[in-house]
């Protein structure tokens, strides 16, 4: 049996966002994932920190919060943010009157916006589509998110709190009408654990329905809105780009690191875990690429992936806000609504806005406690971020430069060397290289892991940190996690990629048969 202060069930950005939120205001704090943490929506989202562009017409207040939050995450988070800036386009196949409307809605909601010559913007990014009209620049920017949610965690852990990732929460303890803490399994182990808390948050994002009905309560309705992402082999844009017109699908690419990303759709599911691909997407996601970058499909597509939003719809008759789904967050004080006091749900939202939504979550947590204390999470940075200095991509060149005749190379797609990979699997004391992989995008590049995964596997195993079997097991699961993603855009030189992995792993590891 755990005690603690706060209990916070999820582990995105959200619930690391409130744990390290509390654990700054001195709470004692439990944070737990039933899988890695940022592997829900937070780790499955499009990669950008908006300036608050995309929302400046449709929905000003979302455009107000996005705009703030940028320059506070540029801040608090600099490790993880790329400065990459925005830019918004107007192309032939966009409204032009859409362009003052735009410029109007940042003047008004505070969004940092200046048009510039489309030469200019041309010359700034010189794949654009040639017969673009009008260009404005925003702030927009790119985020590692692991990177992030791992800095709040180290931060977490440095004050005293407890991070749990792979412990799912089965059941919501109450005494009568207030909540008393959870039970907790080890997916790893199987164990089960109590955690007894003064309060618990649920930041479940797109569960958070089914994490309110294990405490007894109805009505907390989260429609999950799945959207396909796509990741291109190079950076064909080095700013984030979007089209100038009211959001719609497929409209903005994103440089991440070493790949762009174009994204993304929104489709009604009735499952949190639905992770469907349809081809027509896939193809129409590219056709949406040609739209912003001519040619974009002649480029080599890596991968494929889905997220789910978390919109948030109250259906308990007498809420206040019934029947609203919404894109904004919601922070659910049932004490309030239901009559069940210790504990809170926030859902929704986005993930540039999850310091807000953490700030307002334990503001709640105080006054449910009846202990004011301040926030600092908008001025304290994450660890990592001390020097304030951004993510660069030449960052692992220079890193790689310093090791280059006395270290190996694990993964050459990513430049990850044997001693960074090594420290790395010490570090998370974890035997699971999907972990791994979200720490150094071990497997993340051109090969998907075809030449640098059976290197990964043999060093976990020479660590002795897994024998024989595990290595085997830890060796499919990851090549099958992969091929998830690859398989609907097997075309060009992805499709001789695969067919070389498969001569590797089948022809010549014989990976069909491998050790028990
Ligand atoms: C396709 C797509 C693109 C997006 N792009 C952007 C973007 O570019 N910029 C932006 O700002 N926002 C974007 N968003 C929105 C943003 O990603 C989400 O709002 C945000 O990541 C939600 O974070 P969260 O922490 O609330 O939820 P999550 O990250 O989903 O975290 C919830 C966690 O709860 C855990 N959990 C569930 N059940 C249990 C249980 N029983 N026990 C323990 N843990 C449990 C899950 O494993 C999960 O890790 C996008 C969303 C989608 C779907």
């Amino acid at each position: 049996m755990l005690s603690t202060d706060v209990l916070v069930i999820g582990g995105g950005a959200t619930g690391a966002g409130v744990a390290w939120d509390a654990a700054l205001r001195g709470f004692d704090v439990v944070l737990v994932d039933r899988h890695d943490l940022g592997s829900g929506t937070s780790g499955r989202f499009h990669g950008l920190v908006h300036s608050g562009g995309r929302y400046a017409v449709k929905d000003p207040d979302a455009a107000e919060e996005c705009a703030h939050e940028n320059g506070i995450i540029r801040t608090v988070a600099a490790e993880a943010v790329e400065d990459t800036g925005g830019l918004f386009v107007t192309t032939p196949f966009d409204d032009p009157s859409y362009a003052d409307r735009f410029a109007a809605g940042c003047k008004a909601t505070g969004v940092p916006c200046e048009e510039i010559e489309v030469a200019d913007a041309r010359r700034l990014e010189p794949r654009l589509n040639s017969g673009i009209s009008r260009a404005f620049r925003v702030p927009d920017a790119s985020v590692d998110v692991w990177k992030m949610v791992w800095g709040l965690a180290r931060g977490i852990q440095d004050r005293g709190g407890r991070v749990l990732p792979y412990h799912e929460a089965i059941a919501i303890h109450r005494d009568g009408d207030r909540v008393t803490g959870a039970r907790l399994r080890n997916t790893g182990t199987d164990e089960e654990l109590d955690v007894e808390a003064r309060i618990t948050v649920s930041a479940s994002g797109a569960w958070a329905g089914r994490i309110a009905e294990l405490a007894g309560i109805e009505g907390v309705h989260v429609m999950p809105g799945r959207g396909i992402m796509i990741a291109m082999n190079h950076r064909l844009v080095n700013t984030v780009v979007n089209r100038c017109q009211m959001p719609t699908d497929g409209d903005i690419i994103v440089p991440v690191r070493t790949v762009s990303v174009i994204g993304t759709t929104d489709v009604h599911t009735d499952d949190p875990d639905d992770h469907t691909v349809l081809q027509e997407e896939v193809d129409a996601m590219l056709e949406d690429g040609e739209r912003l970058v001519p040619g974009f499909k002649q480029a080599r597509a890596l991968r494929v992936w889905t997220g789910v939003r978390p919109l948030f719809e109250d259906r308990k008759e007498s809420s206040e806000s019934t029947r609203d789904v919404t894109r904004a967050h919601a922070l659910l004080d049932h004490d309030k609504r239901d009559g069940v006091s210790g504990f809170l749900t926030i859902t929704g939202g986005k993930l540039t806005t999850y310091r807000l939504m953490a700030e307002e979550t334990v503001d709640a947590v105080c006054k449910q406690l009846g202990e004011q204390r301040a926030c600092t999470t908008a001025t304290e940075r994450i660890n990592g971020s001390e020097n304030g200095d951004y993510l660069h991509l030449s960052d692992r060149f220079s890193r790689r430069e310093q090791g280059l005749l006395d270290d190996q190379l694990v993964c050459e797609c990513e430049l990850i060397a044997r001693r960074r990979f090594e420290d790395a699997v010490r570090r998370r004391a974890s035997i699971n290289l999907d972990d791994i992989r979200r720490i150094l995008r071990l497997g993340m590049g051109p090969c998907q892991g075809g030449f640098c995964i059976y290197r990964a596997t043999g060093i976990v195993h020479g660590l002795e940190r897994i024998d024989a079997a595990q290595a085997s097991d830890s060796l499919l699961a990851f090549l099958r996690e992969r091929w998830k993603g690859v398989w609907p855009i097997l075309y060009g030189d992805q499709l001789r990629q695969v067919r070389l992995d498969d001569w590797i792993f089948q022809g010549i590891l014989d990976v069909g048969h491998l050790p028990s």
